[in-house]
């Protein structure tokens, strides 16, 4: 589900022009556009041989900065908005069908992260038409750069897009992002290391002639990026997007480059073999080098979910992995980034599953995941249940122990539990498919006696009746 952007290879002048407005004070960074054919406004015309010769000029650049020769003769062309909408529109396809696009929206949906019908595709067709500078297409091997990009940039965008060309020839890109399907998270990570180093290589790029080597530079945190953010909600159709619309769009390129600048410290641009050798698992490893470099991966998590979760009227959407970037997500869009931040980096694993009732289209989403201790399981429960009672407004039934809240919504039941290092949380259920579930994960049908002092408490019934007793028999 938060690979909802899958559209690799990418360049999004946005990101590009943040790159270099934010870096171009401490660094001074060397005006490489200078000497660009047609310097100025003018914009390259298709098979204009200075060009070529500039794509050629770069790529030998980019060859020497990285010490990835080039194996096979590349693919370069200049394309016009509709050719590159056409090929947006292309991938779009390519990358998920229209039914796991569905999925990913309604999960987004079911978590808050998107409105509901919100036009994710329109949105992203139109983004991407009005922001992508150049691309390489991994599986045409071909280098396009957009035929609005003022000559005097396009060396910058060259830098990034002949990254990935290169990148491809050496480590066949496109297949190993895809060995990370299905999940969702591992494919993210993965992702990032492109971006990353493409990311890295430009800069590299940029800083010739400064005398500074990005590996000596300070290792950078989570400010950079967040400053660069800061410049892209100024471009128009980012500006409208939600923010887990925006994160998802600019993770792969900055925290990619936090990660990559970590791999570049280790030992230089050779130490990405191992790194395509042993991909980073999930996006904790690439927000946090240190544990991609330990090898730190959380044991295997499963849902077992009960049979009823699977009745007739119900269709499993999709079973996927959050991660530490999802977890931030999600209780950063109830809470602030701040508050969000610590407890995500306590993630330890997590699976969820969304299921949407065939003729009412009502969703039905479980999540289980695994801290890193038992406070911050403590933590993610306090902060969840402050998450959810801003994400249902009206809320009845309340029932609320230490490590247990409920209530019931207009999208239906809501339920919260913690025990020992792990939380599940089922929203849009019913209390016999959550006695059921816990029953299955072994874990004690009734939580610790709620809170009396708690003005809140108002109903504890809901898990103490039948279920308990009938539903013990069917585990
Ligand atoms: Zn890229």
């Amino acid at each position: 589900m938060l690979f909802l952007i899958r559209f690799p290879r990418l360049m999004i002048c946005g990101l590009l022009f943040g790159v270099l407005t934010t870096l171009s004070g401490p660094f001074s960074l060397a005006q490489q556009g200078a000497t660009a054919p047609g310097a100025g406004k003018q914009v390259a015309a298709a098979n204009d041989p200075a060009f070529l010769a500039t794509v050629d000029e770069v790529l030998k650049e980019m060859s020497r900065i990285t010490g990835w020769e080039l194996k096979a003769p590349l693919k370069k062309s200049i394309r016009s908005r509709e050719e590159i909408r056409a090929y947006v529109l292309r991938e779009m396809d390519e990358e998920k069908d229209s039914k796991e696009r569905y999925a990913s929206a309604r999960t987004a949906e079911v978590l808050g992260l998107i409105p509901k019908n919100f036009n994710l595709d329109a949105f992203l067709v139109d983004l991407l038409t009005e922001q992508i500078a150049g691309l390489y297409d991994p599986k045409a091997h071909e280098f396009y750069i957009a035929d609005w990009i003022p000559a005097d940039e396009q060396r910058m965008v060259m830098s990034h897009e002949l990254t990935h060309a290169l990148e491809d020839q050496h480590f066949d890109i496109e297949p190993w992002v895809r060995a990370a399907r299905p999940n969702d998270d591992a494919e993210l990570a993965r992702e990032s290391v492109l971006e990353g180093s493409a990311m890295a290589a430009m800069l590299e790029y940029q800083l010739q002639g400064t005398g500074i080597k990005l590996k000596d530079l300070p290792q950078f945190d989570e400010s950079i990026p967040a400053a660069l953010a800061g410049d892209l909600s100024d471009t128009p159709m980012l500006k409208k997007a939600p923010p887990f619309i925006k994160d998802s769009l600019i993770f792969p390129y900055f925290n990619g480059l936090t990660f990559s600048l970590a791999v570049l410290k280790s030992g230089g641009y050779p130490t990405f073999a191992e790194v395509f050798a042993r991909p980073p698992a999930n996006t904790q490893q690439i927000m946090h080098p240190d544990v991609y470099f330990a090898n730190r991966t959380p044991a295997p998590l499963k849902l077992e979910l009960p049979g009823a979760a699977r009745g007739a009227s119900w269709t499993l959407l999709e079973e996927n992995s959050l991660g530490e970037f999802g977890v931030r997500e999600v209780l950063k869009q109830y809470l602030d980034d701040e508050t969000a931040k610590p407890v995500a980096a306590s993630w330890d694993g997590d699976i969820y599953a969304t299921f949407e009732e065939k003729d009412s289209k009502k969703l039905m989403f479980f999540l289980r995941l695994r801290l890193a201790n038992r406070e911050a399981a403590n933590l993610f429960y306090t902060l969840y249940s402050e998450a959810l009672e801003k994400k249902y407004e009206n809320r009845t039934r309340i029932s609320r122990g230490s490590h247990f809240f409920s209530f019931d919504s207009d999208k239906g039941s809501v339920y919260l539990r913690c025990e020992g290092k792990e939380c599940v949380a089922l929203e849009g259920g019913a209390s016999g498919v959550f006695l059921q579930w816990l029953g299955k994960l072994g874990w004690p049908l009734l939580p610790e006696s709620p809170k009396k002092s708690d003005p809140s408490v108002i109903d504890t019934a809901i898990l103490q009746p039948k279920p308990a007793v009938a539903i013990a028999a069917t585990f």
